[in-house]
């Protein structure tokens, strides 16, 4: 079959390899109808991250089971899953606590998996599901083309949003700011809409991103960033900010836009993967009694609530993608992204 691997810095390519097989009776072998590229590939791709030896890449994908190990109970070769961007056994102490990334058992895509061996990465035409039952969620029925991007949000970006917004405390009347315009940023949007934010202020310069996030809910629009961003969101907000603010980039700029955007006693929720060093102030936090949490999003916890809604229409998180392509032209893919000319790409085999 035929996958992606990464050699080096800029160097993507589509490769045969072996198809996947059952290596152990808690495996499911699955036929990947969408897959994606995440922002946190591009750290490999732009040689943030050394590539030593050649990786399979992709941890975002849905697809069809096409072969099931012995001991699996909850899923049936034909099913349609998705998988979550890590392999989780959902029974351990840790996943039952919502923290299935942390699960003592599980692992990641394209890299060991939990159970001894290597997983396939989710960018090729097969994938070698690890601790199957309780990695992928089955959605119910076979569904519409028109879902499948929509559905591959709930492998990471909308359950990372969504994470975002809960460790922030959003609620109903909430008012609330996301830094951030990529997918993850356009989906702390809708996320936070979701669970009843009155305002949404999406921090954005870009103007087509922009208008995806006041589709997803945004009611404001801040171009501004630094001080100039603080300065406007303190102004918007009775003088003091607003309650809840998303950080969905990771940088220590990003970091520092939201602790003090918030108002005194407000939230900051983060998802941003931390890059080039943020820091938390604690002299500022002790002055402002504004509170930090989040993490590396549990998203598997999430899809069970988010699946649902996503099926009938109320949540439609897909509109991230402005970029399909297909498997063999993952290397335009990830330039793509890479000069960000597309948010984010689908890629179909
Ligand atoms: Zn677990």
């Amino acid at each position: 079959m035929r996958a992606t691997v990464i050699h080096g810095a800029r160097d993507v390519r589509i490769e045969e390899v072996p198809d996947p097989v059952i290596q152990h009776p808690t495996d499911a072998v699955v036929r990947v109808v969408a897959a994606c590229v995440c922002g946190s590939d591009l750290w490999r791709y732009r040689g943030i991250e050394d590539v030593p030896e050649p990786v399979r890449m992709g941890h975002e994908y849905v697809g069809v089971v096409e072969e099931i190990g012995a001991q699996v109970t909850t899923l049936q070769v034909g099913d349609f899953v998705i998988a979550p961007f890590y392999v989780c056994d959902s029974t351990c102490e840790n996943c039952r606590n919502g923290v299935s990334t942390s699960c003592l058992h599980g692992g990641w895509w394209g890299s060991h998996d939990g159970t001894g061996s290597s997983a396939d990465g989710g960018q090729g035409e097969r994938v070698r599901a690890p601790l199957a039952d309780g990695t992928l969620v089955v959605v119910p029925g076979q569904p519409s083309d028109e879902l499948i991007p929509h559905l591959l949000t709930l492998s990471d970006v909308m359950g990372t949003g969504h994470h975002a917004a809960l460790q922030g405390g959003v609620r109903e009347g909430s008012t609330v700011a996301v830094v951030g315009d990529g997918a993850v940023g356009l989906c702390a949007v809708l996320a936070a809409k979701r669970l009843g934010a009155s305002r949404v202020v999406a921090m954005s310069r870009h103007e087509t991103r922009q208008e995806l996030a006041r589709r997803l809910g945004a009611t404001d629009v801040v171009p501004e960033r630094g001080d100039e961003g603080v300065a406007r969101l303190k102004e918007m907000f009775g003088g003091i900010g607003p309650d809840v603010v998303l950080e969905c980039v990771g940088t220590k700029e990003s970091m520092d836009q939201a602790l003090r955007s918030a108002r005194p006693g407000g939230q900051v929720g983060f998802v941003g993967v931390p890059a080039g060093g943020p820091e938390l102030p604690v002299r500022t936090m002790f002055d402002t009694n504004v509170g930090v949490r989040g993490g590396v999003a549990s998203v598997r916890n999430y899809i069970e609530e988010l699946l649902p809604e996503v099926l009938d229409g109320r949540l439609q998180p897909g509109v991230v993608f402005d970029l399909e392509l297909p498997l063999a032209e993952v290397a335009e893919a990830y330039a793509a992204m890479d000069e960000r000319r597309a948010t984010k790409v689908l890629l179909r085999p």
